[in-house]
């Protein structure tokens, strides 16, 4: 049995989004998550649904506002210099460079790890989700929910001051828990990965509140939770 049963590169939304309204089809955006997990299902096999024909690669910018497409790759991010300094640096971390060029902000949202300092990058930075046929949502609420629909693009904020703060086993590694601020007009926000299932936000007075992180061979969770502590405040520090 081959790992992919079917090959759809629809050229409009509203086919891609008819498509993937069979739960066997997959988005296949960098593909950095659905190629692995296709050869993992050989038993029944997957059918990808191909976005890369629909146009979904744009960044446009105004005043204090950007829109990223779907298909923008992380390695978009990090080159464009109108990109938060915060979120540049969230993308060069989530993945080594070659993989930055695969994967895509659509797919890393979509996938939301739970150690992706990405996604927590964009939390703070007042993160909306357009999907196709659907409302805008705003990107915790779309975390918090089952996760579906076809997403089109992100709409950041770009006006504040960011610090991320982040502990790994190594320097290069992906990060045991990350914390992320950023503060505007409006105040402070603060997101860590590594504590949830996803990428949370999170009271900076009292940022380990209601936390319950899983422990794993990288960390238990008393040690997460610690580092939630000292990283909070390590990023707090560079916002305020
Ligand atoms: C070696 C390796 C290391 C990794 N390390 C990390 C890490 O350190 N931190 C981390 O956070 N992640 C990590 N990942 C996971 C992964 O690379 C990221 O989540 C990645 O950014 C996913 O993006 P993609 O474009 O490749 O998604 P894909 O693999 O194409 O898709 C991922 C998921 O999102 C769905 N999807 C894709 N695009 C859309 C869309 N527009 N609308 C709706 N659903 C969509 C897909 O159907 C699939 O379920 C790693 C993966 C690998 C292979």
């Amino acid at each position: 049995m081959p790992s992919v049963v079917a090959y759809h590169r629809p050229t409009s939304l509203d086919e891609a989004f008819e498509f993937l309204s069979n739960p066997q089809c997959w988005a296949l955006a960098g593909g950095t998550v659905v190629v692995p997990n296709a050869r993992k299902n050989r038993a029944t096999g997957i059918a990808v649904v191909d976005l890369q024909a629909l146009d979904l690669g744009h960044i446009t910018t105004d005043s204090h506002r950007m829109e990223l497409g779907a298909m923008v790759r992380l390695s978009d991010l990090c080159d464009n210099d109108q990109v938060p300094a915060v979120v540049r640096e969230a993308a060069r971390r989530e993945l080594p460079s070659v993989l930055r060029n695969q994967a895509t902000i659509g797919g890393t949202i979509a996938q939301a790890e739970p150690d992706s300092v990405l996604v927590a990058a964009l939390l703070v930075h007042d993160t909306r989700i357009s999907l196709h046929q659907s409302e805008t949502v705003y990107l915790g609420d779309y975390l918090a929910s089952e996760r579906k629909g076809l997403i089109v693009s992100a709409n950041i904020a770009t006006r504040g001051q960011g610090e991320v703060a982040v502990t790994g086993r190594t320097p290069a590694d992906t990060p045991i828990v990350a914390a992320v601020a950023r503060s505007d007009t409006n105040g402070v926000q603060l997101a860590l990965s590594g504590v949830a299932p996803t990428p949370v936000i999170v009271d900076p007075n009292d940022p380990t509140a209601g936390l319950n992180p899983p422990g794993d061979f990288r960390g238990t969770a008393e040690y997460r939770i610690h580092l939630a502590e000292v990283l909070s405040e390590r990023a707090l520090g560079g916002v305020r």
